[in-house]
């Protein structure tokens, strides 16, 4: 029988100190990991099948012999997609290793040390966009060759994640970390370590930031090259949506930095999610506009073009502004937000948490800019049929979830003073929404 500690008279209750960690998990994914685990690969290759086969319509099989038709067109690799998959995967791991940039330190971990990062990202992906455009040029591999060659590619990349899954799995078991819970499947999914690292490689940041980011931008220009094989022309929509996502990538990497104190790298560790999301969800499915675009080379009246020209630069401005200010304050709190002195809360931590700017606006106002970006991309396909739109409604539950479990994670790290800016700032993302 458990034994309850009553405080006595005047003596207030022993507060037990919180695991922020810990304390996230309750937020994390619940039960749902498990039908994630099970769904996301099938969906992946389902809208994929949509957007080769049903010009980006939503198909429904209606009988069994239609389902196993869905089923029988997951293609298996091919000698060209393993070709592929391997020089590709290569050449971004001697890239990672070769490429000039220097060494940062990441943010402090729970032991007060810092891990080195290797930040050449920006060489890597110059190097990457040049080497594609000369092997294309040279006439070795034709321009459309990813979009040709998807299907093959995405099974090819779907099966190299799960290895890299089984293996991050055997390798956090010999040396289990703090948080990972013992329950096979779950720690599978969830990943257990934070940080992977073969020398200094480091694997989580390898895959979060290299090969599935810049195969997203190489799927784009291959589909745009294949729209203009097809139709003899590259439409406006095509060109902007390939030009959007370009620079939210080279964007990326010119504040390269910046990615060490985002969530996945400081908090979540490196497993099935992270694996299978870097490595196919982000390259196969934020694709899915210009796929869809490929199939409906139309344009847009100038007014729509421009409405989502305005919508995206000012999604950008948020985003932007929003995750430069925190990094820019982190360094130095006494640079002046939007001309006058930055407002914060010190924290009992010994820490500040930004109240003005963008910070002041809403907890999460990046979060709000990256969806208004997400909505200009999928408004390039028109209203006529849903599946372009996916990538709005999945992110949107994505980045609703984040915020939650930011919000679990900072409370239990800041208590009371996070209430605070809770209280200052009552807005999570959307101001005057939500
Ligand atoms: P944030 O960059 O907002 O980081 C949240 C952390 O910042 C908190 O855990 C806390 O960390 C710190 N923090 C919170 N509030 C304050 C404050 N007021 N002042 C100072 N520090 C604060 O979140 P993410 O890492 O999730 O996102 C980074 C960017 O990446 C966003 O713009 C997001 O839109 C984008 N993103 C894009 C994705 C994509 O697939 N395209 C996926 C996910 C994110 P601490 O206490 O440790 O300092």
């Amino acid at each position: 029988m458990s034994q309850k500690q009553v405080p006595s008279e005047g003596q207030s209750p022993v507060q037990k100190p919180v695991d922020p960690e810990a304390e996230v998990e309750k937020y994390g994914f619940g039960s749902s990991w498990l039908p994630l685990m099970l769904l996301l690969p099938p969906l992946v290759y389902y809208m994929w099948i949509c957007m080769a086969d049903h010009q980006g319509a939503l198909y429904l099989p209606t009988s069994g012999a239609e389902l196993l038709g869905l089923l029988q067109r997951v293609p298996a690799p091919t000698i060209a997609s393993v070709a592929f998959v391997v020089l590709w995967f290569g050449g971004q791991i001697l890239l990672q290793l070769y490429a000039p940039g220097r060494w940062v330190d990441g943010t402090p971990l729970d032991d007060g040390s810092r891990l080195p990062y290797k930040m050449n990202g920006w060489a890597a992906l110059w190097i990457t966009l040049l080497g594609a455009g000369l092997v294309c040029w040279m006439g070795w591999v034709p321009a459309t060759f990813l979009w040709d060659e998807l299907g093959p590619i995405l099974t090819t990349i779907t099966l190299l994640s799960y290895g890299l899954s089984i293996f991050l799995y055997r390798k956090g078991r010999a040396s289990p970390e703090k948080g990972t819970t013992g329950r096979v499947m779950y720690d599978f999914f969830i990943g257990t370590q934070l940080n992977p690292r073969i020398g200094r490689f480091d694997l989580k940041l390898f895959c979060e930031a290299r090969p599935g980011l810049l195969l997203w931008v190489l799927i784009n220009l291959s589909v745009a090259a294949k729209q203009w094989q097809v139709h003899h022309t590259v439409s406006t929509p095509m060109i902007a949506v390939c030009l959007f996502q370009l620079f939210y990538i080279v964007d990326y990497y010119f504040h390269e930095e910046a990615i060490l104190s985002t969530w996945d790298v400081k908090h979540e560790r490196f497993g099935w999610m992270l694996c299978f999301g870097d490595l196919v969800w982000v390259p196969f499915t934020y694709s899915l506009q210009a796929q869809y675009l490929l199939s409906h080379p139309r344009d847009l009246p100038t007014w729509a073009t421009l409405g989502i020209i305005v919508l995206n630069v000012l999604g950008y401005v948020v985003f932007r502004g929003t995750n430069l200010q925190k990094h820019r304050f982190g360094r130095n709190p006494e640079r002046p937000i939007w001309g006058k002195p930055a407002k914060f809360i010190q924290t009992a931590r010994g820490t500040k948490l930004l109240a003005s700017g963008f910070w002041g606006i809403a907890r999460h106002l990046n979060y709000c800019g990256d969806l208004m970006m997400a909505l200009a991309w999928c408004l390039t396909c028109g209203v006529s049929n849903l599946l372009p739109y996916f990538y709005i409604l999945y992110f949107t539950w994505l980045l609703v979830h984040r915020e939650r479990r930011d919000d679990a994670f900072c409370h239990a790290k800041y208590g009371t003073d996070w209430e605070e800016y809770r209280r200052r700032v009552p807005w999570r993302i959307f101001p005057g929404i939500y």
